[in-house]
């Protein structure tokens, strides 16, 4: 039995288990079967993360996190969960392994998903010439025409970035303005090889083997053309990844996990959650590790606050808050 769990490993999660851990919480951290460090792990630079004058690289960054968090004493272990039972006062993570593994607080902090177009090749020509991740796959398209969907600071970053490959990128936005901050906007302006089309939406995927085109409606008029390319990135957000938590915790209208007010506190009493699954709105690195102290610090004082009886029930020390 724990005292606590987190499941992810961004910014929230190994934020969250360096408060814990070094509150003597002895924390077990969840990461992924695939790749602890969350979505960090896929990006460049990072500008602006406090601390880093110089910028540093995502993937850097998300393992001195990792580092600390074990510095303090967090056990990680690299697995998928499967299943969580939230209700009651001992709660179990089900691992993809069969391990179960029980505690009486839990941190949810699972990040965010890649949103699709929802074009009917889109998933077969994943890895064959369309992508989510501009670092992971970049290489692929040296000298190449290709293009990038969104209008937020993602598409800016990707299609800035895949410059270094491609002779052309195309930006390819539903309407005529970005959402992208001013910077990462000037950034893709001034860049000579990425011409951006303006009120157009992705409406086809062609190519058998390997993407050679895709068809672009202009949402002005209706028209489609046909863009000759190799390859296509799609950058248009992503969605709070709460899969495993329907019918256990309240979900908002943006389909995040409810906390209340500015805590990490859910509907269940003993279960916390952070970083983007709970913000719909500003979702950067330096807020995710924020709100991971939060919830650090609201699983620690709920501990604190439970009687003795039910810590000695489950085995586990009073916390040191
Ligand atoms: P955003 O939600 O900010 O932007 C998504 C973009 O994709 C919007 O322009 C949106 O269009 C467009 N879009 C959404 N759905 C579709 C669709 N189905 N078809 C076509 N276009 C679509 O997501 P980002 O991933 O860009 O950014 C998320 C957060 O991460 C933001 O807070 C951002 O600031 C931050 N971020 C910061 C970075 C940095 O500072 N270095 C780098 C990357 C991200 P529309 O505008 O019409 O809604």
């Amino acid at each position: 039995m724990r005292q606590i769990i987190i499941i992810g490993s961004g910014p929230a999660g190994y934020t969250a288990a360096i408060y814990a851990a070094r509150a003597n919480l002895s924390p077990l951290l969840i990461a992924s079967s695939v790749e602890a460090g969350g979505e960090l792990m896929k990006t460049t630079e990072v500008e602006n993360y406090p601390g880093f004058a110089e910028g540093i690289q995502g993937p850097e960054l998300m393992l001195a996190m990792q580092a600390q968090a074990e510095r303090f004493g967090t056990e990680i272990v690299l697995d998928d969960v499967v299943k969580l039972e939230l209700e009651g006062e001992v709660k179990r993570v089900t691992l993809g392994n069969g391990d179960v593994h029980e505690a009486l607080t839990i941190v949810f902090a699972t990040g965010s998903a890649y949103r699709k177009l929802g074009l009917e090749d889109e998933d077969r020509m994943s890895g064959h010439g369309v992508s989510w991740c501009a670092t992971c796959d970049g290489f692929f398209f040296r000298q190449k025409t290709i293009a990038v969907v969104g209008g937020g600071d993602s598409a800016m970053e990707e299609a800035n970035f895949l410059t270094k490959f491609a002779d052309k990128v195309y930006v390819i936005h539903r309407k005529d303005t970005l959402r992208a901050s001013k910077t990462m906007q000037d950034r893709a302006f001034a860049n000579p090889k990425i011409e951006f089309l303006w009120n157009k939406e992705v409406a086809h995927i062609y190519g058998d083997e390997l993407v050679t085109g895709i068809g672009v409606v202009d949402v002005t008029d209706g028209t489609e053309t046909t863009l000759d390319l190799s390859g296509l990135f799609i950058a248009i957000g992503a969605d709070p990844r709460t899969h495993l938590v329907h019918g256990q915790l309240t979900l908002t209208a943006e389909g995040t996990v409810a906390v209340d007010g500015r805590s990490s506190r859910t509907n269940i009493p003993g279960v916390f959650a952070a970083g983007d699954v709970i913000d719909p709105t500003y979702r950067q690195a330096v807020t995710a590790a924020g709100s991971g102290t939060v919830a650090a610090l609201d699983a620690e004082h709920y501990l604190a606050a439970l009687p003795k009886e039910v810590l000695a029930r489950a085995e586990v020390q009073p916390a040191t808050v």
